[in-house]
């Protein structure tokens, strides 16, 4: 039974929208610690996957437990992030109009219920925690910079950042290479890799050469549930994944 010590678990979960079957009988788990890479075709489930993960859809049936014994089902999505699932969409919204320091500062008030700079003294401890933030995205010689003035690939890893203020147990990460140069995709790569040696991490990308620099476990969905699941060779090998998503 590996439900009572995986940080994520999922469980033949199912959710129809106006009958159609978006997620079909799905069983996804991620341990503590793990960083799994999640790829398949538009219209997969991929991202309804992570709408039940974060609160945001509720499965029509099927199990939802988070760190061992929370059901997520009966959590709503304010609850969920407070327990420690951030989650990434694919577009940065940074502040543009704030620093790269700002940012992060707003990120580690909000965690504390405070949305401005104004009221809140960072401590020594939050003033550090800042630096440590800026180093693991690569942004410590931007940190006065405007977020306008980053490149999309930064403010992507700025974005990163600011989910990490709310030290998250289990980050979500939907499609963060997109839209970036070759080597801003290979430095998230190892960013990502970084990231997840303290907590988990679920990416979901279509960048087969990232997924490859990853070299991690890999879950292939298609229409709704697991097609399969193993590292990329052996993903990348299976007849289903080729038919349903590489030979596309
Ligand atoms: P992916 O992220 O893998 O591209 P999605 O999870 O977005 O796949 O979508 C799975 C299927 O469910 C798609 O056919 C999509 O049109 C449908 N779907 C997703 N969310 C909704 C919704 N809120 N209402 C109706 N249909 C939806």
């Amino acid at each position: 039974e590996t439900k009572p010590r995986s940080l994520l678990y999922l469980d033949g979960v199912s959710v129809s929208f106006d009958g159609f079957k978006a997620l079909n009988s799905l069983s996804f788990v991620v341990e503590p610690g793990e960083l799994r890479a999640i790829i398949g075709p538009n219209g997969a489930g991929k991202t309804t996957m992570m709408d039940i993960i974060t609160g945001k859809t509720r499965p029509d049936s099927g199990e939802v437990f988070f760190n061992g014994e929370i059901d997520l089902t009966k959590k709503d999505e304010a609850d969920i992030a407070q327990l420690g699932i951030g989650r990434k969409f694919q577009k940065p919204t940074v502040f543009e109009s704030h620093t790269v320091w700002d940012n992060l500062e707003l990120a580690l008030n909000r965690k504390r219920g405070v949305f401005s700079t104004l009221f809140y003294r960072l401590t020594a401890e939050d003033k550090a925690r800042i630096e440590e933030i800026l180093e693991t995205i690569r942004l410590t010689h931007r940190k006065n910079d405007l977020g306008a003035n980053l490149s999309h690939g930064q403010k992507q890893w700025l974005e990163i950042g600011m989910l990490l203020a709310q030290e998250p147990k289990l980050l979500l990460v939907d499609e963060p290479v997109a839209g970036m140069t070759d080597a801003e995709t290979a430095e998230t790569a190892v960013l990502l890799k970084e990231i997840a040696k303290s907590r988990s991490v679920v990416v979901v990308e279509h960048d087969m050469g990232f997924i490859r620099d990853l070299g991690v476990k890999v879950t292939c969905l298609a229409e709704g549930s697991v097609l399969a699941e193993g590292s990329i060779d052996f993903v990348s090998n299976d007849p289903k994944v080729i038919e349903n998503y590489l030979g596309r």
